[in-house]
Parts: structure tokens; C-alpha cells; sequence
């Protein structure tokens, strides 16, 4: 377990604090607002495709700092990714922070990911680490301004 500690420590502390794609995107071919109204956490999501690539991602907003490692993680993975790769991306997250995916076993998939393994530990905090997700989906696949955990 000590490995999946030191990423958790190294990844959530360094993009916490500097969180990578943290701007405004003009240009944007989509835009969605994410809220867990639980914890307080509100991004925006800004995608641009070029047709089925995600050519750029970007995130605005606050919240805590799984939320916000979370969706500065998110972003660096997902440029110059296909929907469906991020798609996947997204499912191995997801069965990840709710603890069905073994992340010392998987680790050459999960990559930066597996920093999250911690957080199947903490049913509150699956809702902070998967906003930026869900929100993602929704940027992607249908026509929700924003989306709520709740
Ligand atoms: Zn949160």
C-alpha cells in the first residue's frame, strides 16, 4: 500500500497546488458546470474537438483539493484522446474511486490515476474525485449546461 500513499501524497498535493489546464478556454467547443453541492465543489469544463479528439481541456472553478487534483489530472490525461479512449479513462476511474478495480494490479493502465485508489476509502470523497468526470461526460456526450452530484 505504501506506493499507492507516496502517489497519493506526490499527485493530489503537486496538482492541488498547481493544478495544470487551469484557465479559461476561448474557443471552446463546449462548456459544462459541475457542482457537488456536498462539498462545495464547482468547476467549469471547457473542451475543444476536432471531431472525435479531445484537442484541448481545460477546467475553472474551486473546490477541495481531491476535486481539483482531480480534475487538473483529468485534463493532462485526456489531451489529444479520442471520446472513446477518454470514455475508458472515465470507467476505469470510476470502478477505481468506488474501490472494484484493484489499483496496485492495474497499475500500468491506471498511471497518474491510481493516486486516487485512496478515495474508494472515503464514500464522501468519490463524489469530489468523479465531478470533473461526470462533468466531462456530459461536455461530450449530450447537452447539459451543468451537472449536479446530487
Ligand atoms: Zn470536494
Amino acid at each position: 500500500m505504501s506506493l499507492l500513499r507516496e502517489l497519493y501524497q506526490e499527485v493530489i498535493l503537486d496538482h492541488n497546488k498547481n493544478p495544470r489546464n487551469f484557465r479559461v478556454m476561448e474557443g471552446a467547443t463546449k462548456h459544462v458546470e459541475g457542482y457537488n453541492p456536498l462539498c462545495g465543489d464547482h468547476y467549469t469544463i471547457f473542451v475543444k474537438m476536432d471531431g472525435d479528439v479531445i484537442s484541448d481541456v481545460s477546467f475553472q472553478g474551486a473546490g477541495c483539493a481531491i476535486s481539483k487534483s482531480s480534475a487538473s489530472v483529468m485534463t493532462s490525461l485526456l489531451k489529444g484522446k479520442t471520446k472513446e479512449e477518454a470514455e475508458q479513462m472515465f470507467n476505469h476511474f470510476h470502478k477505481l474511486v468506488k474501490g472494484e478495480l484493484n489499483a496496485e494490479e492495474n497499475l500500468e493502465t491506471l498511471g497518474k490515476l491510481a493516486a486516487f485508489a485512496g478515495v474508494s476509502e472515503f464514500p464522501a470523497r468519490v463524489k469530489c474525485a468523479s465531478l470533473a468526470w461526470h462533468t466531462l461526460q456530459a461536455a461530450l456526450h449530450d447537452d447539459a449546461q451543468t451537472v449536479s452530484t446530487e
